[in-house]
């Protein structure tokens, strides 16, 4: 861990602390309402490492290979990590093995691998709901964003609800390309309120990112998921 790459994450963490204290204190919310998960996607370990050791308790990975890896090598640490990305069918119950919190449960589909890997696993696995933002309310929205229709989360949530070692937290949401980000996060507000209504226990809001966390908070966010603000932009490969 080089004392540069430490002091430039410190200042970078300590910028958007400020900022999620801020955007709560605008919104007339308290600053301990929403957590930071650090996306650490594109990053090594090591700086798995110093985030850990500047305070950081929560991280998130979106890529099945890298995030079951860095997660083994991070098993020291006791951080919670959270998965954000696409998950294909046939990754689920891997995924639950090493995820603490699922925020990308997008369909029926998965729930059941999903469950089956937290019971082998011996652990129950946090749950969310991505639901998509797309203004035609479309599941499979523009540049491969995934998520469920509005009225495809309700199958979705009762499917967690129903699984033994899940335990269903609310939902998860990425603001769509091509549109502002506060209008869609204004009508994920709406969707949560509803949401709630049938699963008062569900009251986790993931959305807003480095882009957008103002917004995100001013609409009720209680998780923000915060990737190149605190680490730099990422390398351009895939
Ligand atoms: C990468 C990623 C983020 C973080 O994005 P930044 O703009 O770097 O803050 C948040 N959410 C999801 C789902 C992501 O894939």
């Amino acid at each position: 861990m080089t004392d540069d790459r430490r002091a430039e994450t410190a200042a970078n963490l300590e910028t958007v602390r400020e900022r999620i204290a801020a955007a709560c204190a605008s919104a007339g919310r308290p600053a301990d309402e929403v957590t930071l998960v650090v996306v650490t996607k594109f990053f090594p370990a090591s700086d798995v490492r110093i985030l850990a050791d500047l305070g950081v308790r929560t991280v998130g990975e979106n890529r099945y290979q890298e995030a079951s890896a860095k997660a083994a090598e991070c098993a020291d640490l006791g951080l919670s990590w959270h998965f954000i990305g696409g998950i294909q069918s046939n990754k689920a119950a891997s995924i639950a093995g090493f995820a603490d919190v699922v925020e990308s449960v997008d369909r029926v589909k998965l729930v059941g691998a999903l469950d089956r890997g937290a019971e082998a696993a011996g652990r129950t696995v946090d749950c969310l709901v991505q639901v998509s933002l797309d203004p035609a309310g479309d599941g499979r929205g523009a540049a491969g964003r995934s998520g469920a229709g509005p009225d495809e989360i309700g199958a979705v949530a009762e499917a967690v609800a129903a699984a033994g070692s899940l335990r269903l937290r609310g939902l998860m949401a990425v603001a769509p390309l091509g549109e502002p980000a506060r209008p869609a996060f204004e009508r994920l507000a709406g969707i949560a309120r509803d949401f709630r209504a049938d699963h008062p226990a569900a009251t986790w809001v993931s959305a807003g990112m480095s882009g957008d966390l103002e917004d995100a908070v001013a609409c009720g966010a209680t998780h923000v998921r915060i990737g190149s603000a605190v680490l730099g932009t990422r390398p351009l490969i895939k």
